[in-house]
């Protein structure tokens, strides 16, 4: 039973009344405020990155702040999306699989999140199924309206009481007139009616588009769309227009008439070079303000904090924009035509670049085209590499290729998850001499099983949620580079999503051919980080975690500034002829 099945009590449901507001203990309607931001037009706006850069903002000055985001479709977490549609799937310290924008929320607010900060509708709906057979509509039946809104209701309100947060930020999945998320608005609606005046504030997100053979910017598709959300019963009272290029006061004035929001809060959110400097383009247009003056918060404005921690982001912004060193970076997977699989990892490279000076570009380099004649041509050029996660047997030979010259060519490497099993696969069958060398991922019946399935996943036969996931403790080797990278704890922290690990029986022979299990699960179990001793090669490092997850643009995750530290050093780029005892 997770928390929020026992906040939602079966009593609420009264057959004297047609409310249904179910309600966590001690909530008191208007208690907290909330902001809501909804997409018009279409997808892919950046409605993440616009409600978490506003989130931080007011984070900044001293309100807390929680975000939640509504996903209308039927699954019951991200797990089982496919990336190459769907974008990343993000892991919370708590095991839950969720939305790539969950990622962006944590890192723009520097704040650990959890399975309360993410609802689906195939969440909603089993917990309204479960409740429908335990008898908790006895006599009713079950309706769209008022139960099901009722219990998105909940799951806003629940959060609101375990967060304690000030103001909690809504985003709606999905665009205003998709089917799946007319039920999510309508449980907005509902919410602005009960929580009272003031207490809610719908910013929405627009798109005008500028076709190439006008070359000017048209507002009607936002005004059709916007007037849609009208129909639907929400009043915006912000509306953010995206747009390449600033929008012009002519289309904000017809967006403005046709949605009868006022002018100076019709606002352009036009592109910038950088997520983190979307805050800055918040305070300039005023957004902030406008939704503070809304939720009547104006007077608990800390101009102090908020001083202080503009600093610290504007520092960072113009880090980022004055990084002179150019570095490249290639990243061997099998979904680089679509860089949202690997959202997190292009960021945590960001954060280390700015750390250090460095300006990273990123080189995609297709897995399933690698082999042994191209591959020294096709990484001619790049001062190190990452191999990321993945699964199945696509692209896993070009991956074990790909580490197999990094590591003969001392380029500096990070693995992460799958990078780190091909690590061990390609150290065991060049180095250790297990010729057949494999996981059983790819071949269960291969001679030499060096990555195998985890023994508690063995009999499992579904394939949602039941990975090896969330955030474990990783217990590191002293003076290792790894514990040498994170300032020499005794633990760290990192999150996982896996099924398979290191072949115990496999362990001590692939140690004593040189290569060191610098991290080890808390029961000494499981293999987690491995490293090559820096006198054989400058930078070889691999993690089973996800160490791109929990990478902060203030806190940088310290194995990615190892890589591009290492990789700088690398630099100049090599001639395609190099080898290791020239540049040495
Ligand atoms: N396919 C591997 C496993 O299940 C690696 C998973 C990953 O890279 N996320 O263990």
């Amino acid at each position: 039973m997770t928390d929020r099945h026992i906040l939602s009590s079966i009593s609420d449901v009264s057959e004297e009344t047609e409310f249904h507001t179910p309600m966590p203990a001690n909530y008191k309607p208007g208690q907290c405020k909330y902001v809501v931001v909804l997409g018009t037009v279409m997808s892919g706006l950046g409605k993440g990155i616009f409600s978490s850069s506003l989130a931080r903002v007011l984070q900044d000055k001293g309100f807390s702040v929680t975000p939640i985001k509504l996903e209308g479709y039927l699954n019951r977490d991200a797990g089982t999306l496919n990336p190459f549609r769907h974008g990343e799937v993000f892991v919370l310290d708590d095991g839950l699989e969720c939305d790539m924008d969950l990622g962006t929320y944590e890192r723009m607010l520097n704040q650990n999140l959890s399975r309360l900060n993410f609802v689906t509708s195939g969440q909603v709906f089993s917990r309204i199924l479960e409740k429908e057979r335990r008898g908790g509509y006895l006599g009713r039946d079950v309706q769209m309206i008022p139960h099901v809104t009722g219990e998105v209701k909940s799951c806003l309100r629940e959060l609101a009481v375990a967060s304690a947060a000030q103001v909690v930020f809504v985003e709606i999945g999905g665009t205003v007139g998709d089917v799946e998320n007319a039920y999510l608005i309508e449980a907005v609606r509902e919410l602005a009616f009960e929580e009272g005046p003031n207490s809610v504030c719908f910013v929405a997100l627009t798109y005008v588009v500028k076709p190439p053979m006008l070359g000017e910017q048209k507002s009607k598709p936002a005004q059709l769309n916007l007037k849609q959300l009208m129909g639907a019963g929400i009043q915006p009272h912000i509306i953010a227009c995206r747009a390449g290029n600033p929008v012009t006061k002519k289309v904000r004035e017809k967006i403005a008439m046709h949605s009868s929001v006022p002018l100076d809060r019709v606002f352009s959110m036009h592109d910038v070079d950088s997520v983190y400097a979307i805050t800055e383009l918040l305070r300039e247009a005023g957004i902030d303000t406008a939704v503070l003056k809304r939720l009547k918060l104006t007077e608990q404005i800390d101009a102090v904090r908020e001083q202080k921690q503009r600093g610290v982001w504007n520092d960072y912004i113009r880090r980022y924009r004055e990084a002179a060193t150019p570095v490249t970076i290639g990243i061997t997977g099998k979904y680089t035509s679509l860089r949202d699989s690997y959202a997190s990892i292009i960021q945590a490279l960001e954060h280390a670049g700015v750390h250090l000076g460095a300006k990273v570009r990123i080189e995609w380099i297709d897995s399933t085209e690698l082999d042994e004649a191209g591959v020294q041509k096709r990484l001619a050029g790049v001062h190190g590499v990452i191999v990321p996660g993945g699964f199945g047997t696509r692209g896993v030979e070009g991956k074990i290729i790909c580490v197999k010259h990094l590591r003969e060519h001392g380029i500096p490497y990070l693995g992460l998850c799958y990078g780190f099993q091909v690590a061990v696969i390609e150290y065991a069958r060049h180095v250790c001499g297990l010729e057949d060398a494999q996981s059983t991922e790819i071949n269960t019946n291969c001679v030499h099983p060096v990555i195998d399935i985890l023994p508690e996943q063995r009999d499992i036969t579904q394939l949602g949620g039941n990975m090896r996931l969330g955030g474990h403790d990783i217990r590191v080797t002293r003076q290792s580079l790894a514990a040498n990278l994170h300032g020499n704890p005794e633990k760290i922290r990192l999150r996982f999503r896996h099924r398979y690990e290191v072949n115990p029986d496999y362990m001590s022979q692939i140690e004593s051919a040189g290569m060191v299990f610098s991290g080890k699960s808390q029961d000494g179990g499981i293999a987690q980080i491995l490293e090559l001793p820096q006198d054989v090669h400058p930078f070889f490092l691999a993690t089973q975690a996800h160490a791109e997850l929990t990478s902060r643009p203030l806190d940088p995750d310290p194995m990615f500034v190892g890589l591009v530290e290492a990789a700088v050093r690398f630099s100049p780029p090599p001639a395609v002829v190099d080898t290791h005892e020239t540049r040495a």
